[in-house]
């Protein structure tokens, strides 16, 4: 969102003063807004992929490990 005008300008404007933030820059947004651009939308759900498969993972990485301390539980 581009604003013309200083930052007080900006605070103290009524109807700009129901603002909310872009989830992945940061800027200001409308209050009915999650993000800035269909830019940042797509960042954002790129990030939100990669941190749901790293649970994923660290989660199969966890349930091997305690299937390996059985495995040889049972073998010694
Ligand atoms: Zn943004």
């Amino acid at each position: 969102m581009i604003y013309k005008g200083s930052a007080m300008e900006f605070y103290m404007s009524p109807e700009l003063s129901d603002h909310d933030h872009c989830r992945y820059c940061g800027d200001c947004v409308p209050s009915d807004q999650a993000y800035c651009s269909v830019e940042c939308y797509y960042k954002d759900q790129e990030v939100i992929r990669k941190e749901k498969f790293r649970d994923v993972f660290w989660s199969a990485a966890a349930l091997i490990g305690v299937a390996v301390i059985l495995a040889l539980g049972i073998l010694f």
